[in-house]
């Protein structure tokens, strides 16, 4: 029997994958390298108890909605949760992008953007960072002008750069546009600025955080977006019945009560950064500043490919940016613990000095 092939587009999509394979040091994806706290376990074991499994959870995850809006002081109906910050950027596009409509995307940038506007048909404009991977103003003005997206987005910090888009990149993209601006906040608690300190119910700008990375729990599948009511709406209008389980609801409500124990955390991610930072600076490298939980390198005197089988050779993975758009030869590096990070550091050394 003839087999119904894909959508066209669909078949010629290469997902967003990067390698899982065991190795005794993992910096490729941006986890936290710690575990979430034991007593966050403890208290979630005992909710896991209290659960009705076989009812359906709460649809609208009204509580862990409450206590995220505390978090920010916001209202509830501020914030759509998702399964990820990826699923509510696909909410976000099923809701506000889609056939005939586009999406504005400044690489190099997290290729999930452009990626999940194309499974939802909507249109890609992409403009291009100026020489230092920085949005430039006057080529923003320009760019909207022409795309007329319905949704431009920022990542902030900028995955793979690790560079933070300027209060007045936003305050021009806001101005400009009569579409949906989305900041990416993925890495947003590791940065100086956010663009919640411009959160407005008349502002057309959305948010998007998750749980995966400072809360350590990119296991649990758990982000939101803080946006005004009628942005809340729209997604909520597109996303599935009960998409957010009963049990993942009670682990992100939990995991707001250790705020503490987190902001430590970023901390000492943040203390490690720039140490390991200084030491990149020592090495054959071109870098770019970094505000996020990894930096972005390029090695200047081989090849990046050449560099990252070797660190895997000796059991460290590092994510290889190297197809990524105008980032030839060059690699990311995930902030592990301090033992991690002493392990690459000297693999690199060994490396590059060979
Ligand atoms: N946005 C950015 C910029 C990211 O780097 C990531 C994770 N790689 C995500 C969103 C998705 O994170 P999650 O779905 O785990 O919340």
């Amino acid at each position: 029997m003839e087999r119904i092939a894909p959508r066209r587009d669909v078949a010629l999509m290469k997902g967003y994958h990067s390698a899982q394979v065991d190795v005794e040091v993992r910096l490729n994806t941006n986890e936290s390298p710690y575990p979430p706290p034991l007593e966050w376990k403890q208290a979630l074991a005992q909710q896991i108890e209290k659960i009705d499994f076989n009812r359906y959870p709460d649809r609208s995850a009204w509580q862990l909605r409450s206590e995220i809006a505390k978090l920010h002081k916001v209202e509830p109906e501020q914030v759509f949760c998702g399964n990820g910050s990826n699923e509510v950027l696909q909410a976000i596009l099923l809701a506000f992008g889609g056939a005939s409509r586009t999406a504005l995307v400044f690489e190099p940038t997290y290729a999930l953007h452009s990626h999940i506007a194309r499974i939802t048909q909507t249109n890609v404009a992409i403009a291009q960072r100026d020489e230092n991977f920085s949005i430039n103003l006057d080529s923003l003005v320009k760019e909207i002008e022409q795309a007329k997206p319905s949704v431009s987005f920022f990542c902030s910090p900028n995955n793979p750069t690790g560079m933070v888009d300027s209060p007045q990149v936003l305050d021009v993209g806001l101005k400009q546009n009569s579409g949906l601006v989305v900041v990416d906040e993925a890495y947003g608690q590791f940065s100086s600025f956010s663009a919640l300190s411009l959160f407005d119910e008349e502002l057309p700008l959305a948010v998007v955080r998750t749980f995966s990375k400072t809360w350590s729990m990119a296991a649990s599948r758990l982000g939101y977006m803080i946006a005004p009511t009628w942005v809340v709406q729209a997604c909520e209008s597109v996303i599935l019945p009960y998409h957010l389980d009963a049990l993942k609801q009670q682990a992100g409500i939990l995991a707001l009560k250790f705020e503490k124990e987190m902001q430590q955390r970023v901390n000492e991610l943040v203390d490690q950064r720039n140490l390991l930072f200084a030491k990149l600076e020592e090495l054959d490298l071109q870098l770019w500043p970094s505000e996020a939980n990894f930096i972005l390198f390029r090695p200047l005197k081989m090849s990046g490919y050449r560099l990252w089988e070797e660190l895997l050779k000796r059991s460290i993975l590092v994510r290889d940016c190297s197809s990524w758009p105008r980032l030839d030869n060059c690699l990311r590096v995930s902030i592990g613990t301090p033992q991690e990070n002493n392990i690459f550091i000297q693999a690199l050394q060994e490396v590059l000095n060979e």
